[in-house]
């Protein structure tokens, strides 16, 4: 798409407002709006300016300068704003001109060159599978000191029996909710409005159902593609999935373990390689279908798991969701089908085409340009040094992982019991993903200070509900 193109979509769509925006190192959205008659090809081709420094991640005050640059191709008319308007997807620039290097989706992007200079394959994809809640109500105290906050959801109000009789034959049981009919999913009409949204935005929606949680948890599923444009693809969604659920004075949540004792939520991430139309990790009659390379792959990804987690599982919340008994992988094991090993390969209606890993850590708080970068990362390092996977520990197996015995698990790896250890793995295993400068030494220590004093220490300094529970009365 052209500027000139962009402009006659402004015009086609009597356009106001057109909104800037880029994303976070975190992986939150951002965005200026500008009217749409200040908008010209200029404009469009060099970008705005803004100020870098309030911007989670970005730089100091002391330069705080920079601009944010369309991506043309993201044109896209948002129909949640009151007035007309067309939402784009930034790059972000020094004042110099220069790309600026803690951009997220700049990484995403070298990682994607990085994987055609490397001759392995001209493309990998993506295809990441999120899990939400749709809370009626989440309140928190967000002062410095707030400890305190308490979910409802209309499934948790009917199970409660606060809803009085009438309703109690339509119960989701405990850890029912995948996936029985309306009336028992209340949420079957906000979860297709939601589809149909991300369907005029431009997104292949694959399919959509209540998920197994009892609280009202959904699960949105869309086609696989190209890293960076997956990325854009998780933002938009994201974005998408918030703003309708407002619109029904609902709460989306993305949190991997909002609800103790329900299951979490998770984004597994589906990758395969290809050269043109040539699938690269299907070979007929291996273990589950799969060729030498797609096993080197997963040996990659799993020998860097735990630096690897400090992307894909970047909260302290996500390893609340990685513990036994919720679907949710602890092990660092490959295998076919098994939904307890930390990668899946699907069997199931398999093609060449469609023969791909399932990585299962990952969850919503990722940041998906860093987090797909980093796997990708991880699984050429295993190609390029011809990783085996069982050699390394790490399966095939078969069995349910959480009912092994306990010689059997005690050659198992676990995944990181916290932010912190996966923090501390990636301060010592960070050279893969510092291969043709795709990541830099500066936004690996950016990331791990950034974790580490905005996150993992204000956390553990704070006397927590639970405390009061367990010493109160000591
Ligand atoms: N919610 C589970 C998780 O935390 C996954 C459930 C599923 O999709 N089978 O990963
Ligand atoms: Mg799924
Ligand atoms: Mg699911
Ligand atoms: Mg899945």
């Amino acid at each position: 798409m052209t500027a000139q193109e962009v402009l006659d979509l402004i015009k086609r769509n009597q356009i106001e407002m057109v909104d800037f925006r880029i994303v976070d190192v975190p992986g939150r959205q951002h965005h200026v709006t500008v009217p749409a008659v200040e908008v010209d090809v200029e404009m469009l081709e060099n970008g705005i300016a803004f100020d870098g420094s309030s911007i989670q991640g970005f730089r100091g005050i002391e330069e705080s300068d920079m601009v944010m640059r369309p991506v043309l191709e993201s044109a896209y008319v948002d129909p949640f704003m009151a007035a007309p308007t067309l939402g784009l997807m930034c790059t972000v620039y020094e004042p110099n001109g220069t790309r600026y290097e803690r951009d997220p989706r700049f990484i995403a992007e070298k990682a994607e060159k990085f994987l055609q200079d490397s001759g392995i394959a001209d493309a990998a994809y993506f295809g990441p599978e999120l899990e939400f809640f749709l809370l009626d109500d989440v309140r928190y105290d967000s002062s410095p000191s707030g400890a305190f906050y308490a979910i409802d959801s209309e499934e948790a109000f009917w199970n409660s029996g606060r809803g009085g009789e009438a309703n109690l034959a339509y119960k989701v049981k405990n850890k029912g909710g995948y996936f029985p009919l309306p009336p028992t999913d209340t949420q079957q009409d906000i979860r297709t409005e939601i589809v149909k949204e991300l369907m005029k935005a431009g997104i292949r929606v694959e399919r959509h159902h209540h998920e197994v949680a009892t609280a009202g948890q959904a699960e949105i599923n869309f086609r696989f593609h190209t890293l960076t444009k997956t990325g854009d693809t998780v933002m938009m969604y994201k974005y998408i999935v918030r703003q309708v659920a407002r619109k029904y004075g609902k709460v989306a949540t993305f949190m991997p373990k909002p609800i103790l004792g329900d299951n979490g939520s998770g984004m597994h991430v589906h990758q395969s390689l290809f050269n043109g139309n040539q699938p690269l990790f299907f070979e007929e009659g291996q273990y589950g279908n799969l060729s030498a390379l797609a096993r080197h792959y997963i040996a990659g990804i799993l020998s860097h798991a735990p630096a690897l987690l400090a992307f894909a599982n970047p909260s302290t919340n996500s390893y609340k969701r990685l513990v036994p008994g919720f679907e949710a992988p602890i092990n660092l094991v490959y295998s076919k089908g098994n939904r307890s090993a930390a990668i899946r390969v699907p069997v199931a209606a398999v093609t060449p085409k469609s023969a791909r890993i399932e990585f299962r850590t990952p969850d919503g708080t990722a940041n998906p340009y860093l987090a797909f970068a980093a796997m990708l990362m991880a699984g050429l390092d295993g190609i390029e040094r011809k990783l085996d996977p069982t050699q390394l520990g790490f399966g095939p197996i078969d069995k349910n992982i959480y009912e092994l015995s306990a010689e059997e698990k005690a050659s198992i790896q676990n995944v990181p019991g916290s932010l912190e250890e996966a923090l501390d793995a990636l301060q010592a295993d960070h050279e893969f993903l510092l291969r043709g400068g795709v990541f830099t030494k500066d936004f690996i220590q950016n990331w791990i200070d950034l974790k580490r004093s905005s996150e993992v220490q204000p956390l553990a300094q704070r006397p927590h509900p639970y405390e009061f529970h367990l010493y109160l009365d000591l």
